[in-house]
């Protein structure tokens, strides 16, 4: 008797109709160009998917940088058409007078694992993610969101920034230099800076043959400045307990900032503020009820290398506070303008980003030490997590300063080096997750000393 749970076999009806054409399907070979297009959209879903799924309670505000950041890296949807582009290698570049000829700029510093990949052909082994990863994609001549550049600046900042611009030019990129001081407290450097963005605001407009006016840049300081004021107000938010927002919503809202329309940036940025602030009314935990209260410090985390601020969330604590060039030094210091004359404006626009930037690249930072502290205290801080990229000399020495100054706090430190390498992960999340159960445990005894039942 046939078993009835057993499958039936299906005939093989081909034996009955004889031997039929076999079909050959046209095998398509995938250029490397596809392919490598392929492999950042599929890095980007992962990453996306992550941050979208793996958090329970999603703000829906946060739908729109979401779906931009997949329309972006993984439909290469081209936004700004019909504008010039300007291409930057570094957030020393001002966006106000890209702005104000009407040109998009577009932040450059690439996190792609793919991208760091093939741009290791031309860098020693251990040297930055970021400056590999920018190398790789800009070897592709398809600049996500733009598709191509009117205009690249580079600023001559970190050493591997710098050395990296002979290695673009060899790409056949016409490139800007722009060169940065490295003293930053001293009047001549400041006098140096200021005549280094005159220059640069004649040598763009001439270069993309529009003119900037007096009228043009002082609307342009106002646009930046309300994008400014966008971010500080969510920012602020950041320093309820409990917490309402996460960090790595903040980190994808900032990166945005990289590419997006400014104006739409700043529209939907509010939006969030506002779902946000009707949280914290609420009192509404973003985090755990334990969960420790984090400063990220470092090397920039940018998408889809967002991994160090998803392991440490996805590890029970939460990014309160940051310190990095793709989050909060993009928005620091608004410009101040005395007088609304042309040349006073430039000024006051090159004074924003000597002053405003805490990059480690200085010969001293003492201004990165004291925004660290200021940041420690007003976030109410319980520890710090600070990254330098394999390679990256100026954030590996800096830390051990950083580590004394937050000693003196009584604030715990890590200190990891990472690159944008996936194979890292275990490891990696195994020292964050050590870290977090050192500060909870850290937390429950000071409330315990406190008299409070945590
Ligand atoms: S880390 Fe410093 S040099 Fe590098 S992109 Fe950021 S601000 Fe520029
Ligand atoms: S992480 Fe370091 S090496 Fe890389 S761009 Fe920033 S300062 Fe330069």
């Amino acid at each position: 008797m046939r078993d009835k749970t057993a499958p039936v076999k299906k005939k093989d009806s081909t034996a009955e109709e004889g031997p039929k054409k076999v079909q050959r399907r046209k095998h398509r070979v995938e250029d490397p160009r596809a392919r490598h297009r392929r492999h950042e959209a599929m890095e980007a879903m992962k990453m996306l998917d992550h941050l979208r799924r793996d958090f329970t309670e999603p703000l829906k505000s946060m739908e729109y940088f979401y779906d931009l950041f997949e329309r972006v890296y993984c439909n290469g949807e081209v936004l700004h058409s019909g504008k010039p582009t300007v291409g930057t290698l570094c957030i020393q570049i001002p966006y106000e007078i890209i702005y104000a000829i009407d040109a998009v700029p577009v932040r450059l510093c690439n996190g792609f694992h793919t991208d760091e990949q093939s741009g290791g052909e031309f860098m020693p082994a251990k040297s930055c993610s970021l400056v590999k990863a920018t190398l790789g994609m800009l070897k592709q001549k398809d600049i996500p969101a733009v598709g191509k550049l009117d205009f690249m600046v580079h600023p001559t900042t970190c050493d591997q920034k710098t050395k990296a611009i002979t290695l673009i030019e060899e790409m056949d990129y016409d490139v800007y230099h722009m060169e940065f001081p490295r003293v930053k407290e001293s009047e001549e450097s400041r006098e140096y800076w200021r005549r280094t963005v005159r220059k640069f605001t004649k040598d763009l407009s001439r270069g993309l043959g529009r003119k900037i006016t007096r009228g043009r840049l002082k609307e342009a300081i106002t646009k930046v400045g309300r994008a400014q004021l966008a971010y500080h107000r969510l920012n602020e938010l950041r320093k309820s307990d409990p917490v309402p927002i996460l960090g790595k919503d903040i980190f994808l809202i900032t990166n945005a900032f990289f590419f997006d329309d400014i104006e739409r940036w700043t529209e939907m940025t509010l939006k969030v503020c506002e779902e946000v602030e009707k949280r914290a009314k609420e009192g509404f935990n973003a985090a755990g009820r334990r969960s420790p209260r984090i400063l990220y410090t470092g090397s920039p985390p940018i998408f889809p290398n967002l991994k160090l601020p998803y392991m440490i969330e996805q590890a029970d604590a939460v990014i309160v506070a940051d310190e990095s060039c793709s989050a909060n030094r993009l928005f620091n210091d608004m410009v101040s303008v005395d007088e609304w004359f042309m040349y006073d404006m430039v000024d006051a626009v090159a004074d924003r980003y000597l002053k405003g930037c805490t990059c480690p690249i200085f010969t001293k930072n003492d201004d990165r030490k004291r925004r660290l502290k200021e940041l420690c205290e007003q976030y109410a801080v319980d520890g710090v997590i600070y990254q330098s990229f394999a390679g990256c000399q100026v954030y590996e020495m800096e830390q051990r300063s950083i580590q004394q100054a937050m000693e003196k706090l009584g604030i715990p430190m890590l200190y990891v080096e990472t690159d944008y390498s996936p194979g890292q992960g275990g490891q990696l999340s195994t020292r964050i997750e050590a870290f977090v159960e050192s500060l909870k445990v850290r937390k429950r005894r000071k409330n315990h000393q406190r008299g409070e039942v945590s």
